[in-house]
């Protein structure tokens, strides 16, 4: 099933459709026809200011209908899921490291946090997930990017990779990537 959106129109149109899409199945207990809508996901910007980024749907157990009750969450395609921060924010981090920043000074930039173990903990993710990344690119990374990133060390074959992504693709490359793979970008 679709889990990343471009946005919470296309979401809207998804979950209005349920009914009519007896094709989707649910991944735990296969059944189909089951799906209802369940309400918006919203990021909370402050005591005043909250932001659709996503919706609910839930196989139904109740109502006449035979599910299992579990719930699925769809989101925006540039909201990273579980996360606190935005892509956008991720790949300003991201951006500031290829720009040669230390970890937790790209970090403070991105973030405006002064608290930076949480830098060390995506920089992990972001290594993790590098073969998705590569994956993703299809294409090798060129030589001559690859000889260029050889000063970072540690973090040349992710860096490497991250930046041929900038390059590629228009816009957040975070946001393009969860909605191309249909897969969380960290
Ligand atoms: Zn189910």
């Amino acid at each position: 099933m679709q889990k990343f959106f471009k946005d919470l129109n296309a979401i809207e149109q998804f979950t209005t459709t349920l009914k009519s899409t007896p094709s989707l199945q649910c991944h735990y207990c296969l059944k189909h026809e089951h799906f209802i809508s369940h309400g918006f996901v919203y990021k909370q910007h402050s005591t005043t200011c909250r932001e659709a980024v996503g919706k609910r749907i839930i196989c139904c157990n109740r109502y006449g209908h035979q599910g299992c009750g579990r719930t699925y969450q769809l989101d925006i395609s540039r909201k990273l899921p579980k996360r606190h921060y935005s892509g956008a924010v991720l790949f300003a981090f991201i951006s500031l490291l290829i720009l040669g920043r230390s970890v937790c000074n790209a970090y403070i930039q991105a973030t405006k946090q002064a608290q930076t173990r949480h830098a060390w903990r995506w920089l992990k993710q972001l290594k993790v997930n590098l073969m998705n990344y590569r994956g993703y690119l299809k294409v090798p990374i060129p030589v001559e990017t690859a000889d260029r990133m050889k000063h970072f060390k540690h973090h040349q074959l992710v860096l490497t990779t991250l930046t041929a992504m900038l390059f590629a693709v228009k816009g957040c490359p975070c946001a393009a990537f969860q909605f191309t793979q249909q897969i969380a970008f960290i």
